[in-house]
């Protein structure tokens, strides 16, 4: 940024610390990994490999638990499937505030029949009431296995003609080990972790466990819309989806790194809470590599984030490294194919990058109440100049800046508690720019880019 290259990423900082005028006296150089808080340490070391398989053990053990499957049977189905975790997460933890999230879907696409979807839902409370999720879905399918007449009818199909859109048999083996039993264990197990720490969280922690994702991501977006329409705030949805076997169908395996897709464009909420992710993990979860994709989510596939992001809540899917997607919607999709080692790595990720955000202050506001980002280029029109509104509970801010034609932050430098910064010489075309608040305790927020607004020129230079 400064016109000289070095190797060393701290004294790269601590330069690029002396050429700046921050408005601040405190200004320090520092890595772009957080510092690990003790409290988040010991939080990711209670995450349990065993309880997470009994948890994966026993949702697989009811059989199927399709959306439109049974919901009188204490053994088998979606109904005996739900009121086990609505009882799990109230077994575990006084702290959790334990509730079923009902939604009426009509018959439509494929939901053959009405039916009552319902999300089981664990919140635990926190000094404000801005929210951080963690997902997974818990309904399963088993797409191979078709009803009577459509079995029969596709069975007799001309080449070329398949049915339109068959029905499934609803009552067929779907245990769902991976997809999402995983996912639905992994929330499971966080619950737990969080409501047991102990800490004082300052973002209230919601633990969600959908229906009726696979037809359509219909629990999801049920939630996601009222939320939205009740003005809810969301830090961010960490949503888990098929996250817990490291042998892929292609007979590789890869225990050691999770993918996480966000949805763009480059600097959009949810590619900063995915760089976040990945910031995080590298202090609390060295072990385990993230890959970032720059995509929504895999080639003509999707989950429950999805429908976070429509309603313009900051959201990321975590998918395992090597699908198999022969045990996938089939009956195959057993606890043999899990591999709990991984599954528990994952989760402590997902743990460490959610306490973080839950400790840490709301990300700093850097747009003006029209939306325009609050980033000018000073009195001498060459310069630098940032400002952002103040971040409740926030000592200090993180400036992060990356040349233009990177995807990640490589530079940054700790200000103190100040809502402007004037970076001599700097052009704010060449560069992106970035903020963060930091807490009392050091935990930092996810970073607030500077965004260009989405117009094109031509459009820009028309209207005058
Ligand atoms: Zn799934």
């Amino acid at each position: 940024m400064i016109g000289f290259s070095v190797r060393s990423r701290w004294l790269r900082a601590a330069l690029l610390t002396a050429c700046t005028v921050p408005t601040a006296a405190t200004v320090r150089a520092q890595s772009l990994r957080p510092d690990a808080d003790p409290r988040i340490e010991q939080l990711v070391a209670s995450v349990s490999l065993q309880r997470l398989q009994a948890t994966a053990t026993t949702l697989a053990g009811f059989g199927t638990r399709g959306t439109l499957s049974d919901t009188l049977s204490t053994t088998r189905g979606i109904g005996a499937a739900r009121r086990w975790i609505y009882n799990e997460f109230t077994r575990v933890s006084s702290k959790l505030l334990v509730s079923y999230d009902r939604h009426l879907l009509a018959q439509q696409g494929r939901i053959s029949r009405e039916v009552e979807l319902v999300n089981v839902v664990a919140v635990l409370p926190g000094k404000s009431t801005r929210r951080v999720y963690v997902t997974g879905h818990y309904d399963t399918v088993n797409s191979r296995r078709l009803a009577g007449a459509d079995a029969t009818a596709t069975a007799t199909a001309a080449p070329g003609q398949p049915l339109a859109r068959p029905a499934i048999d609803n009552d067929a083996d779907a245990p769902g080990a991976n997809d999402d039993g995983s996912g639905t264990a992994l929330t499971m197990e966080l619950a737990r972790v969080f409501a047991e720490s102990g800490i004082d969280f300052d973002a209230t922690l919601v633990f969600v466990t959908w229906a009726g994702e696979e037809q359509g991501l219909f629990g999801s977006m049920a939630h996601a819309s009222a939320l939205r329409n009740a003005k809810g705030v969301v830090e961010a949805n960490f949503n888990n989806d098929i996250v817990g076997s490291s042998l892929g169908g292609n007979g590789i395996v890869d225990g050691e790194s999770v993918k996480i897709y966000s949805l763009g464009p480059e600097d959009s909420p949810h590619r900063a809470l995915a760089r976040y992710v990945q910031r995080v993990a590298g202090t609390y979860v060295p072990s385990h590599t993230i890959r970032l994709m720059a995509r929504e989510d895999r080639f003509g596939r999707g989950s429950d984030h999805s429908s976070f992001t429509a309603n313009d809540f900051p959201a990321i899917v975590f998918r395992e490294a090597n699908e198999n997607y022969e045990r996938q919607h089939s009956p195959d999709d057993k606890l043999e194919g899990m591999d709990f080692r991984y599954l528990a790595q994952n989760a402590r990720v997902n743990a460490a990058s959610a306490a973080s955000v839950a400790l840490a202050p709301p990300a700093p506001r850097v747009t003006t109440g029209g939306g325009s980002a609050t980033l000018g280029r000073g009195r001498s029109g060459y310069d630098a100049s940032l400002q952002w509104q103040p971040s409740p509970g926030a000592v200090a801010y993180r400036i992060y800046s990356r040349d233009g034609w990177t995807n990640d932050w490589q530079k940054s430098q700790v200000v103190g508690n100040v809502t402007q910064l004037l970076m001599p010489n700097v052009s704010i075309d060449d560069y992106v720019f970035g903020v963060a608040a930091i807490g009392a305790d050091g935990n930092e927020s996810v970073i607030s880019a500077y965004v260009s607004p989405v117009r094109k020129m031509t459009d820009v230079l028309l209207k005058k």
